[in-house]
């Protein structure tokens, strides 16, 4: 597929947007991942969550962080009308979107990305299912689609978006939560239990530590759902 844009969202993260050919109309869910890989180097494939959702024909986009061969490879070099092959998305990641379900998203840096998807599903169909993500950055300038996410808040009442800093510095003039994600945090934020669906992604410490942080509500396994990046 070709990249029809590639833009910066962060200096060390890149949003590709990957062109469908015509007649191409695959049926996927939000939530899933596909697998990239270049046409020079074709045993070299990596895995990257959709941050576009089912509901966006015509493309697919992913959201890389600057990280490693390919994640470097692709932040610094793709650049519209490259080539890229696309094996199609798969994946059980999936937001559950029933009407009393809460999903409460956890993310870290670059985790956040099938989230927009999840939200931005929800929202432009109008869902009644309530999404809260708490996301934990650095800094506040490590936030990826803040405005979106700020956009999506004022369209979809019952969607919620919390960042917690772990390194802000006085210079920022961070006046929202700081300090790692507690289960006093996700707590605060889980007002029922038992309808309450998580969900943790991104790179493997960071979804351990949240499995770590939810079992200790003592919510069962069956009501997490996690994506490891590695
Ligand atoms: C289902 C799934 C979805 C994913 N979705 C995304 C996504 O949406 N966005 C995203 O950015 N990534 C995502 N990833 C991760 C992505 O697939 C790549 O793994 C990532 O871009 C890094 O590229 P690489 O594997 O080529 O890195 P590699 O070069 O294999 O490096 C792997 C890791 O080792 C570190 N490393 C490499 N060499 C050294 C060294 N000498 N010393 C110390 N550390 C070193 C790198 O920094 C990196 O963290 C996803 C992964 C999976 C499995």
């Amino acid at each position: 597929m070709m990249i029809e844009s590639a833009v910066m969202e962060l200096p060390d993260t890149k949003t590709i947007r990957l062109k469908w050919p015509d007649g191409y109309n695959p049926e996927f869910k939000t939530g899933q991942f596909i697998t990239l890989y270049w046409p020079d180097t074709p045993n070299y494939k990596r895995a990257y969550s959709l941050s576009s959702c089912a509901l966006d024909r015509g493309f697919y986009e992913v959201t890389i962080k600057r990280d490693g061969k390919m994640g470097t490879r692709l932040v610094d070099w793709a650049k519209p009308g490259d080539k890229l092959f696309v094996i199609p998305p798969v994946g059980k990641f999936l937001p559950v979107y029933e009407t009393a379900k809460h999903l409460i998203c956890i993310a870290g840096g670059s985790g956040v990305t099938p989230f927009r998807a999840f939200v931005r599903e929800a929202t432009r169909r109008k869902l009644e299912t309530k999404i809260t993500i708490l996301y934990s950055v650095r800094q506040p300038k490590d936030i990826i689609f803040n405005d979106e996410f700020r956009q999506l808040e004022q369209e979809n009442p019952r969607f919620t978006f919390h960042v917690t800093c772990t390194r802000a510095k006085p210079e920022d003039n961070w006046t929202g939560r700081t300090g790692r994600i507690t289960p006093e945090w996700v707590r605060e934020h889980a007002r029922d239990l038992t309808n309450t669906i998580f969900y943790a992604c991104g790179p493997n410490p960071l979804v351990e530590f949240a499995e770590v942080v939810v079992f200790e509500l003592g919510v069962s396994k069956e009501q997490m759902k996690t994506e490891k990046w590695g």
